[in-house]
Protein backbone atom coordinates (compact mmCIF):
# COMPACT_ATOMS: atom_id res chain seq x y z
CA UNK A 1 0.00 0.00 0.00
CA UNK A 2 2.50 2.77 0.94
CA UNK A 3 4.55 1.11 -2.58
CA UNK A 4 1.48 2.30 -4.56
CA UNK A 5 0.40 5.45 -3.06
CA UNK A 6 4.52 6.73 -3.38
CA UNK A 7 4.15 5.39 -6.90
CA UNK A 8 1.40 7.82 -7.45
CA UNK A 9 2.91 10.10 -5.95
CA UNK A 10 5.65 9.87 -7.79
CA UNK A 11 3.80 10.04 -11.02
CA UNK A 12 1.79 13.25 -10.48
CA UNK A 13 4.75 15.04 -9.64
CA UNK A 14 6.77 13.57 -12.61
CA UNK A 15 4.11 14.87 -14.79
CA UNK A 16 4.22 18.14 -12.81
CA UNK A 17 7.50 19.14 -13.34
CA UNK A 18 7.18 17.32 -16.91
CA UNK A 19 4.90 20.25 -17.39
CA UNK A 20 6.50 22.99 -15.36
CA UNK A 21 8.52 24.58 -18.35
CA UNK A 22 5.61 25.25 -20.63
CA UNK A 23 2.65 25.66 -18.70
CA UNK A 24 1.53 29.37 -17.93
CA UNK A 25 3.81 30.56 -14.97
CA UNK A 26 1.24 32.36 -13.30
CA UNK A 27 -1.85 30.59 -11.62
CA UNK A 28 -4.34 29.39 -14.45
CA UNK A 29 -7.55 29.25 -11.00
CA UNK A 30 -8.95 32.10 -8.96
CA UNK A 31 -9.69 31.51 -5.13
CA UNK A 32 -13.42 30.44 -5.77
CA UNK A 33 -12.81 27.58 -8.29
CA UNK A 34 -9.80 26.50 -6.19
CA UNK A 35 -12.73 26.77 -3.07
CA UNK A 36 -15.06 25.01 -5.06
CA UNK A 37 -12.69 22.25 -6.02
CA UNK A 38 -10.81 21.89 -2.82
CA UNK A 39 -13.65 22.46 -0.19
CA UNK A 40 -15.38 19.41 0.18
CA UNK A 41 -17.13 18.01 3.54
CA UNK A 42 -14.93 16.66 5.79
CA UNK A 43 -16.02 13.16 6.06
CA UNK A 44 -16.48 10.83 9.93
CA UNK A 45 -15.52 7.85 8.16
CA UNK A 46 -12.45 9.36 6.03
CA UNK A 47 -11.91 8.58 2.52
CA UNK A 48 -9.85 6.36 0.52
CA UNK A 49 -5.90 7.12 0.40
CA UNK A 50 -4.99 7.30 -3.26
CA UNK A 51 -8.66 9.17 -4.38
CA UNK A 52 -7.24 11.57 -1.77
CA UNK A 53 -3.67 12.21 -3.76
CA UNK A 54 -5.00 12.35 -7.07
CA UNK A 55 -8.25 14.95 -6.03
CA UNK A 56 -5.47 16.68 -4.05
CA UNK A 57 -3.15 17.50 -7.22
CA UNK A 58 -6.10 17.86 -10.06
CA UNK A 59 -7.89 20.42 -7.65
CA UNK A 60 -4.72 22.37 -6.31
CA UNK A 61 -2.44 22.34 -9.55
CA UNK A 62 -3.90 25.32 -11.38
CA UNK A 63 -3.97 27.37 -8.02
CA UNK A 64 -0.53 26.93 -8.31
CA UNK A 65 2.43 28.89 -9.52
CA UNK A 66 5.05 27.05 -11.54
CA UNK A 67 8.26 29.19 -9.22
CA UNK A 68 10.65 26.01 -10.00
CA UNK A 69 10.38 26.89 -13.72
CA UNK A 70 12.72 28.22 -15.71
CA UNK A 71 10.97 31.28 -16.58
CA UNK A 72 9.66 32.23 -13.09
CA UNK A 73 12.08 35.80 -12.15
CA UNK A 74 9.82 36.87 -9.38
CA UNK A 75 11.19 37.70 -5.61
CA UNK A 76 14.17 35.61 -5.57
CA UNK A 77 12.53 32.27 -5.09
CA UNK A 78 15.26 29.58 -6.45
CA UNK A 79 13.87 26.26 -8.28
CA UNK A 80 14.84 22.59 -6.81
CA UNK A 81 17.89 20.57 -7.85
CA UNK A 82 16.58 16.90 -8.89
CA UNK A 83 18.57 15.43 -6.51
CA UNK A 84 17.92 17.93 -3.97
CA UNK A 85 14.55 17.14 -4.61
CA UNK A 86 14.52 13.44 -4.52
CA UNK A 87 16.11 13.41 -0.88
CA UNK A 88 13.75 15.66 0.23
CA UNK A 89 11.75 12.51 -0.44
CA UNK A 90 13.72 10.54 1.64
CA UNK A 91 13.29 12.96 4.33
CA UNK A 92 9.49 12.54 4.78
CA UNK A 93 10.17 8.48 4.12
CA UNK A 94 12.87 8.77 6.90
CA UNK A 95 10.38 11.02 9.12
CA UNK A 96 13.49 11.56 11.76
CA UNK A 97 12.90 14.41 14.14
CA UNK A 98 16.10 16.63 13.90
CA UNK A 99 16.66 17.43 17.50
CA UNK A 100 18.57 15.14 19.63
CA UNK A 101 21.41 13.09 18.43
CA UNK A 102 19.83 10.33 20.30
CA UNK A 103 16.63 10.56 18.14
CA UNK A 104 19.00 9.96 15.27
CA UNK A 105 22.38 9.57 15.17
CA UNK A 106 22.63 9.89 11.41
CA UNK A 107 20.84 13.41 10.96
CA UNK A 108 23.04 14.67 13.20
CA UNK A 109 25.94 13.57 11.83
CA UNK A 110 24.89 14.47 8.64
CA UNK A 111 23.70 17.68 9.27
CA UNK A 112 27.00 18.65 11.22
CA UNK A 113 28.76 17.62 7.65
CA UNK A 114 26.74 19.56 5.20
CA UNK A 115 27.22 22.23 7.79
CA UNK A 116 30.82 22.16 7.41
CA UNK A 117 30.50 21.89 3.70
CA UNK A 118 28.55 25.16 3.48
CA UNK A 119 30.42 26.73 5.64
CA UNK A 120 33.68 25.76 3.23
CA UNK A 121 31.45 26.67 0.10
CA UNK A 122 30.29 29.77 1.53
CA UNK A 123 34.09 30.46 2.76
CA UNK A 124 33.17 31.18 5.93
CA UNK A 125 35.12 30.39 9.28
CA UNK A 126 35.36 26.80 10.10
CA UNK A 127 34.19 25.60 13.37
CA UNK A 128 31.11 28.12 13.29
CA UNK A 129 27.85 27.27 14.02
CA UNK A 130 25.46 25.87 12.30
CA UNK A 131 21.45 25.82 12.55
CA UNK A 132 19.33 24.64 9.82
CA UNK A 133 16.00 26.90 9.80
CA UNK A 134 13.59 27.23 7.64
CA UNK A 135 14.63 30.76 6.17
CA UNK A 136 17.10 33.45 6.18
CA UNK A 137 14.06 35.55 8.15
CA UNK A 138 13.98 32.95 10.85
CA UNK A 139 18.24 32.65 10.15
CA UNK A 140 18.01 36.41 10.93
CA UNK A 141 16.54 36.16 14.06
CA UNK A 142 18.63 33.17 15.44
CA UNK A 143 21.76 35.23 14.63
CA UNK A 144 20.31 38.37 16.17
CA UNK A 145 18.64 36.82 19.04
CA UNK A 146 22.72 34.97 19.80
CA UNK A 147 24.27 38.40 19.10
CA UNK A 148 21.79 40.16 21.46
CA UNK A 149 22.65 37.44 24.27
CA UNK A 150 26.15 38.03 23.51
CA UNK A 151 26.58 41.71 23.74
CA UNK A 152 24.04 42.06 26.69
CA UNK A 153 26.22 39.25 28.51
CA UNK A 154 29.82 41.14 28.21
CA UNK A 155 27.38 43.65 30.09
CA UNK A 156 26.72 41.23 32.86
CA UNK A 157 23.47 40.37 31.79
CA UNK A 158 22.05 36.99 31.25
CA UNK A 159 19.25 37.52 28.69
CA UNK A 160 18.32 33.93 28.08
CA UNK A 161 17.56 33.48 31.71
CA UNK A 162 16.34 36.99 32.55
CA UNK A 163 14.54 38.46 30.02
CA UNK A 164 14.82 42.07 28.49
CA UNK A 165 12.60 44.48 30.85
CA UNK A 166 15.82 45.54 32.82
CA UNK A 167 18.27 44.83 30.63
CA UNK A 168 21.04 47.99 29.24
CA UNK A 169 19.98 49.11 26.02
CA UNK A 170 21.45 47.70 22.84
CA UNK A 171 21.40 49.51 20.13
CA UNK A 172 20.65 48.25 16.52
CA UNK A 173 21.47 49.65 13.25
CA UNK A 174 20.63 48.78 9.94
CA UNK A 175 21.29 49.82 6.69
CA UNK A 176 18.34 51.91 4.93
CA UNK A 177 17.51 49.43 2.67
CA UNK A 178 17.10 46.92 5.11
CA UNK A 179 14.75 43.70 4.21
CA UNK A 180 11.95 43.68 5.76
CA UNK A 181 11.87 40.63 7.61
CA UNK A 182 14.97 41.66 9.74
CA UNK A 183 12.08 43.92 11.21
CA UNK A 184 9.87 41.27 11.36
CA UNK A 185 12.94 39.36 13.49
CA UNK A 186 13.77 42.24 15.65
CA UNK A 187 10.20 43.11 16.79
CA UNK A 188 10.06 38.47 17.51
CA UNK A 189 13.12 38.72 19.61
CA UNK A 190 12.03 41.45 21.41
CA UNK A 191 14.28 44.07 20.11
CA UNK A 192 11.59 46.12 18.78
CA UNK A 193 11.43 46.54 14.81
CA UNK A 194 11.17 50.62 15.45
CA UNK A 195 14.04 50.80 17.62
CA UNK A 196 16.75 50.60 14.69
CA UNK A 197 19.11 52.82 13.88
CA UNK A 198 18.70 53.91 10.20
CA UNK A 199 22.14 54.06 7.79
CA UNK A 200 22.29 56.39 5.34
CA UNK A 201 22.81 53.91 1.51
CA UNK A 202 24.23 55.05 -1.52
CA UNK A 203 22.12 54.69 -5.03
CA UNK A 204 21.99 51.31 -5.33
CA UNK A 205 21.25 51.02 -2.27
CA UNK A 206 24.37 49.12 0.02
CA UNK A 207 25.35 50.97 3.48
CA UNK A 208 27.55 53.76 3.61
CA UNK A 209 30.13 52.76 6.08
CA UNK A 210 31.33 56.29 6.87
CA UNK A 211 27.85 56.91 7.93
CA UNK A 212 27.54 53.64 9.63
CA UNK A 213 31.07 54.76 11.66
CA UNK A 214 29.42 58.30 12.93
CA UNK A 215 26.28 56.34 13.91
CA UNK A 216 28.29 53.59 15.93
CA UNK A 217 30.36 56.77 17.58
CA UNK A 218 27.48 59.06 18.55
CA UNK A 219 26.02 55.43 20.24
CA UNK A 220 27.45 54.49 23.38
CA UNK A 221 26.40 50.85 25.10
CA UNK A 222 26.48 47.55 23.14
CA UNK A 223 25.86 47.71 19.72
CA UNK A 224 24.79 45.20 16.85
CA UNK A 225 24.94 46.32 12.98
CA UNK A 226 22.98 44.22 10.46
CA UNK A 227 24.21 44.55 7.06
CA UNK A 228 23.13 43.13 3.81
CA UNK A 229 24.71 41.05 1.08
CA UNK A 230 22.12 41.37 -1.75
CA UNK A 231 19.14 43.76 -2.01
CA UNK A 232 16.33 42.21 -3.35
CA UNK A 233 15.99 44.76 -5.59
CA UNK A 234 19.29 45.83 -6.95
CA UNK A 235 21.25 43.14 -6.24
CA UNK A 236 23.47 45.26 -3.94
CA UNK A 237 25.80 44.39 -1.64
CA UNK A 238 27.01 46.06 1.45
CA UNK A 239 30.66 46.98 1.90
CA UNK A 240 31.66 44.29 4.40
CA UNK A 241 35.18 44.76 4.83
CA UNK A 242 34.42 49.00 5.72
CA UNK A 243 31.33 48.14 8.05
CA UNK A 244 33.64 45.26 9.50
CA UNK A 245 36.61 47.94 9.96
CA UNK A 246 33.93 50.01 12.11
CA UNK A 247 32.38 47.40 13.83
CA UNK A 248 35.96 46.00 15.29
CA UNK A 249 37.12 49.33 15.88
CA UNK A 250 34.02 49.80 18.36
CA UNK A 251 33.10 46.49 19.75
CA UNK A 252 29.80 45.80 17.85
CA UNK A 253 28.72 42.74 16.57
CA UNK A 254 28.45 42.13 13.23
CA UNK A 255 25.54 40.43 11.71
CA UNK A 256 25.05 40.16 8.02
CA UNK A 257 21.68 39.25 6.19
CA UNK A 258 23.28 37.87 2.80
CA UNK A 259 19.32 35.85 1.95
CA UNK A 260 20.95 35.28 -1.65
CA UNK A 261 23.56 37.52 -2.11
CA UNK A 262 26.12 35.83 0.00
CA UNK A 263 26.49 32.87 -2.28
CA UNK A 264 28.67 35.78 -4.01
CA UNK A 265 31.22 34.74 -1.97
CA UNK A 266 30.87 30.98 -3.66
CA UNK A 267 31.97 32.78 -6.99
CA UNK A 268 35.61 33.55 -7.87
CA UNK A 269 34.39 36.12 -9.96
CA UNK A 270 31.63 37.58 -7.48
CA UNK A 271 33.34 37.13 -4.28
CA UNK A 272 34.60 40.81 -4.96
CA UNK A 273 30.94 41.63 -3.95
CA UNK A 274 30.94 40.43 -0.47
CA UNK A 275 34.84 40.72 0.00
CA UNK A 276 35.36 40.72 4.12
CA UNK A 277 32.44 39.09 4.68
CA UNK A 278 34.00 36.39 6.40
CA UNK A 279 34.83 38.86 9.34
CA UNK A 280 31.55 39.08 10.42
CA UNK A 281 29.86 37.38 13.60
CA UNK A 282 27.01 35.76 12.09
CA UNK A 283 25.32 35.33 9.07
CA UNK A 284 21.52 34.27 7.77
CA UNK A 285 21.81 32.86 4.25
CA UNK A 286 19.18 30.89 2.30
CA UNK A 287 19.38 27.46 1.06
CA UNK A 288 15.78 27.57 -0.37
CA UNK A 289 16.61 30.49 -2.83
CA UNK A 290 19.77 30.22 -4.49
CA UNK A 291 21.23 26.53 -3.75
CA UNK A 292 18.20 25.72 -5.42
CA UNK A 293 16.94 23.64 -2.38
CA UNK A 294 13.09 22.55 -2.14
CA UNK A 295 11.44 24.89 0.62
CA UNK A 296 11.94 25.68 3.27
CA UNK A 297 16.09 25.49 4.13
CA UNK A 298 18.17 28.22 5.13
CA UNK A 299 21.25 28.60 7.58
CA UNK A 300 21.42 30.28 10.68
CA UNK A 301 25.91 30.83 11.07
CA UNK A 302 27.25 32.35 14.34
CA UNK A 303 31.25 32.27 14.88
CA UNK A 304 31.60 31.95 18.27
CA UNK A 305 29.16 28.42 17.95
CA UNK A 306 29.42 28.20 21.82
CA UNK A 307 27.59 31.65 22.31
CA UNK A 308 24.73 30.12 19.59
CA UNK A 309 24.38 26.92 21.26
CA UNK A 310 24.40 29.13 24.75
CA UNK A 311 21.08 31.39 23.22
CA UNK A 312 19.64 28.24 21.45
CA UNK A 313 20.50 24.96 22.94
CA UNK A 314 17.84 22.80 25.08
CA UNK A 315 21.00 20.34 26.62
CA UNK A 316 24.36 21.81 27.63
CA UNK A 317 26.10 18.46 25.96
CA UNK A 318 27.31 20.50 23.44
CA UNK A 319 29.11 22.93 25.70
CA UNK A 320 30.09 20.01 28.07
CA UNK A 321 32.39 19.47 25.06
CA UNK A 322 30.48 16.04 24.03
CA UNK A 323 31.60 14.99 20.71
CA UNK A 324 28.14 14.23 19.78
CA UNK A 325 26.31 17.17 17.55
CA UNK A 326 23.26 18.17 19.52
CA UNK A 327 21.06 19.31 15.97
CA UNK A 328 18.91 21.23 18.97
CA UNK A 329 21.69 23.65 19.86
CA UNK A 330 21.73 25.86 16.88
CA UNK A 331 18.08 26.96 16.18
CA UNK A 332 15.07 28.39 18.53
CA UNK A 333 13.00 24.90 16.99
CA UNK A 334 13.74 21.59 18.86
CA UNK A 335 11.42 18.46 16.48
CA UNK A 336 12.05 19.72 13.07
CA UNK A 337 12.87 18.21 9.42
CA UNK A 338 15.97 17.05 8.79
CA UNK A 339 16.49 20.19 6.24
CA UNK A 340 20.25 19.22 6.04
CA UNK A 341 20.02 16.43 3.44
CA UNK A 342 18.93 18.26 0.59
CA UNK A 343 21.37 20.22 1.07
CA UNK A 344 24.18 17.85 1.78
CA UNK A 345 22.55 16.25 -1.50
CA UNK A 346 22.99 19.24 -3.37
CA UNK A 347 26.35 20.58 -2.24
CA UNK A 348 27.73 17.21 -2.70
CA UNK A 349 26.16 16.89 -6.62
CA UNK A 350 27.31 20.30 -7.26
CA UNK A 351 31.10 20.32 -5.66
CA UNK A 352 32.31 23.73 -5.09
CA UNK A 353 32.67 24.49 -8.96
CA UNK A 354 29.18 23.69 -9.11
CA UNK A 355 27.68 26.17 -6.97
CA UNK A 356 29.96 28.69 -8.38
CA UNK A 357 28.89 27.87 -11.85
CA UNK A 358 25.51 28.43 -11.03
CA UNK A 359 25.25 31.44 -9.49
CA UNK A 360 27.86 32.68 -11.81
CA UNK A 361 25.47 31.62 -14.67
CA UNK A 362 22.39 33.42 -13.12
CA UNK A 363 24.22 36.50 -12.29
CA UNK A 364 25.33 36.35 -16.34
CA UNK A 365 21.73 35.98 -16.85
CA UNK A 366 20.65 38.48 -15.50
CA UNK A 367 23.26 41.31 -17.71
CA UNK A 368 21.68 39.04 -20.46
CA UNK A 369 17.83 40.70 -19.77
CA UNK A 370 19.42 43.55 -18.48
CA UNK A 371 21.49 44.15 -22.56
CA UNK A 372 18.36 42.62 -24.29
CA UNK A 373 15.69 44.53 -22.32
CA UNK A 374 18.18 48.34 -22.89
CA UNK A 375 18.73 47.00 -26.58
CA UNK A 376 14.91 47.02 -27.25
CA UNK A 377 14.18 50.70 -25.46
CA UNK A 378 13.76 50.04 -21.83
CA UNK A 379 15.26 51.93 -18.93
CA UNK A 380 17.06 49.78 -16.76
CA UNK A 381 17.42 50.84 -13.11
CA UNK A 382 20.15 49.69 -11.63
CA UNK A 383 23.61 48.56 -11.86
CA UNK A 384 23.37 44.90 -12.32
CA UNK A 385 25.95 43.68 -10.35
CA UNK A 386 24.35 40.33 -9.24
CA UNK A 387 21.60 38.43 -10.72
CA UNK A 388 18.27 41.10 -9.91
CA UNK A 389 17.50 43.56 -12.54
CA UNK A 390 14.99 46.83 -11.42
CA UNK A 391 13.42 47.53 -15.36
CA UNK A 392 11.17 51.43 -15.19
CA UNK A 393 8.59 51.99 -18.38
CA UNK A 394 6.33 54.97 -18.33
CA UNK A 395 3.20 52.22 -16.64
CA UNK A 396 5.49 49.49 -15.05
CA UNK A 397 2.15 48.55 -13.33
CA UNK A 398 0.75 48.04 -16.30
CA UNK A 399 3.48 45.91 -18.00
CA UNK A 400 3.65 44.14 -15.32
CA UNK A 401 0.18 42.92 -15.07
CA UNK A 402 0.42 42.15 -19.24
CA UNK A 403 3.53 40.01 -18.23
CA UNK A 404 1.76 38.12 -15.85
CA UNK A 405 -1.82 37.97 -18.53
CA UNK A 406 0.89 36.41 -21.05
CA UNK A 407 1.91 33.28 -18.32
CA UNK A 408 5.56 33.11 -20.56
CA UNK A 409 7.03 33.84 -17.83
CA UNK A 410 6.42 35.56 -14.25
CA UNK A 411 7.76 38.58 -12.14
CA UNK A 412 6.99 40.88 -10.00
CA UNK A 413 6.61 45.01 -9.74
CA UNK A 414 8.14 47.11 -6.94
CA UNK A 415 8.99 50.77 -5.52
CA UNK A 416 12.48 51.85 -6.21
CA UNK A 417 13.45 55.42 -4.95
CA UNK A 418 9.64 56.19 -4.93
CA UNK A 419 9.36 54.92 -8.43
CA UNK A 420 7.61 52.14 -9.73
CA UNK A 421 9.31 49.60 -11.29
CA UNK A 422 9.52 45.83 -12.71
CA UNK A 423 12.05 43.34 -10.69
CA UNK A 424 13.49 40.53 -12.41
CA UNK A 425 15.58 37.92 -10.66
CA UNK A 426 17.51 35.10 -11.90
CA UNK A 427 18.15 31.93 -9.05
CA UNK A 428 16.62 28.67 -10.81
CA UNK A 429 19.60 26.11 -12.06
CA UNK A 430 17.16 25.20 -14.97
CA UNK A 431 16.86 28.41 -16.59
CA UNK A 432 18.52 28.21 -20.26
CA UNK A 433 19.82 31.54 -22.08
CA UNK A 434 16.59 31.18 -24.48
CA UNK A 435 14.41 31.45 -21.55
CA UNK A 436 16.14 34.46 -21.31
CA UNK A 437 15.26 35.30 -24.48
CA UNK A 438 11.68 34.39 -24.46
CA UNK A 439 11.27 36.36 -21.15
CA UNK A 440 13.17 39.50 -22.49
CA UNK A 441 10.62 39.20 -26.06
CA UNK A 442 7.61 38.83 -23.74
CA UNK A 443 8.58 41.68 -21.65
CA UNK A 444 9.01 43.68 -24.47
CA UNK A 445 5.91 42.32 -26.31
CA UNK A 446 3.95 43.87 -23.08
CA UNK A 447 5.88 46.86 -23.25
CA UNK A 448 4.65 47.89 -26.56
C1 LIG B 1 14.38 36.51 1.02
C2 LIG B 1 15.10 37.39 1.95
C3 LIG B 1 14.88 37.32 3.34
C4 LIG B 1 13.84 36.44 3.94
O1 LIG B 1 14.06 35.12 3.62
P1 LIG B 1 12.99 33.97 3.87
O2 LIG B 1 13.68 32.80 3.31
O3 LIG B 1 11.76 34.37 3.13
O4 LIG B 1 12.74 33.89 5.32
C5 LIG B 1 15.66 38.11 4.15
N1 LIG B 1 16.58 38.94 3.64
C6 LIG B 1 16.81 39.05 2.31
C7 LIG B 1 17.86 40.00 1.83
C8 LIG B 1 16.07 38.27 1.42
O5 LIG B 1 16.31 38.36 0.11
Amino acid sequence: MPHELLDRARALAGAWLDALPDRHVGPAADDAALRAALDRPLTDAGEDPATVLEDLARDVEPGLVASGGPRYHGFVIGGALPVAMAADWLVSAYDQPAVLHASSPGMAVLEDIAGTWALDVLRLPAGSGVGFVTGAQMANATCLATARNAVLAREGWDARADGLSGAPAVEVLVGDEVHVTVGRALGLIGMGERRVTRVAVDAGGAMDPAALARALDAGSGPSIVCAQAGNVNTGACDPLAAIADACAARGAWLHVDGAFGLWAASAPELAHLVAGHDRADSWAVDCHKWLNVPYDSALAIVRDAAAQARAMGMTAAYLAGSDEREPNAFVPESSRRARAVPVYAALRTLGRDGVAALVDRCCAQARLMARLLAEGGVEVLNDVVLNQVLAGFGDARGVVARVQADGTCWLGGTTWRGRDAMRISFSNWSTTDDDVRASAAAILRAAR
